[in-house]
């Protein structure tokens, strides 16, 4: 199936989800995950309606942005990003989704700081705890903003979470009732710092619609758009 039906088949489910759970689909972006696409590819999604890619490694995203792939749309950083690598990413999108530790949250506003911008974040969190997935416990959440809220160089925007594979639907539903729960809490209790936090960065082919009915702001959607992706060599970097 190309492309372009795959992209409108996508956006039809997902405004059907949110239409059902009484929500506006306007408020919920289609984010592309461009990882292992060409630069051909890419383009070809943006001009089929794309508005949004998501890029997961550095070395993708800098070769990506010098062949103009994005033009027209709007490119974020969704993957893991080592603090060495900061450089390179920041000032370069338009939001990085996977603010995942203390340090890194540092290093972004640092060198944000150093080219005098300010960078628009998420804060990754592990909401089932698993060894192999980066990002803050639940309960490490509300110091994280509130360090993000003390630095000047970063705005924090909201959270972001990659549950567990879902096998059934339904199965990741609770983990998105409660990411949107702990991002009311959050903005609950920082009231006098004056964050902007509107985006719920979850779902994935597997569970897009389960976060649309949870409250997701944006779906970051591979597969079910490009097709089944040739094996990674590394889930990192
Ligand atoms: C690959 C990836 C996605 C998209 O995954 P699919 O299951 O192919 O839709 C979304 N978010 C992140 C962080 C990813 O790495």
């Amino acid at each position: 199936m190309g492309l372009r039906e795959n992209i409108a088949r996508v956006r039809n489910q997902l405004d059907e989800a949110a239409r059902a759970a009484g929500r506006d689909p306007g408020e919920i972006t289609l984010l592309a995950a461009t990882k292992t696409q060409s630069g051909e590819t890419i383009r070809a999604a943006v001009r089929a309606g794309i508005t949004v890619c998501g890029e997961n490694r550095v070395q993708e995203l800098t070769a990506h942005l010098a062949e103009g792939a994005y033009e027209g749309a709007a490119v974020h950083f969704i993957g893991h990003l080592q603090t060495n690598k900061v450089k390179d990413v920041v000032g370069r999108v338009a939001l990085i989704h996977s603010i995942s530790s203390d340090k890194l949250l540092r290093a972004v506003a640092a060198q944000a700081d150093r080219l005098g911008l300010v960078q628009d974040i998420l804060l990754e969190i592990n909401l089932a705890g698993e060894e192999s997935k980066s990002g803050f416990s639940p309960g490490q959440a509300l110091d994280a903003a509130r360090l993000a809220a003390s630095l000047g160089g970063v705005r924090l925007r909201g959270l972001m979470c990659i549950p567990p594979r879902a096998v059934l639907p339904g199965d990741n539903l609770p983990y998105f009732q409660k990411l949107r729960r702990l991002a009311v809490d959050i903005t609950r209790e920082m009231l006098d710092n004056s964050i902007d936090m509107d985006v719920l960065s979850m779902g994935m082919s597997g569970d897009f619609a389960d976060a649309a009915a949870a409250g997701s702001t944006c779906v970051r959607v591979g597969s079910a758009l490009f097709g089944p992706r040739p094996p990674m060599s590394s889930t990192h970097d």
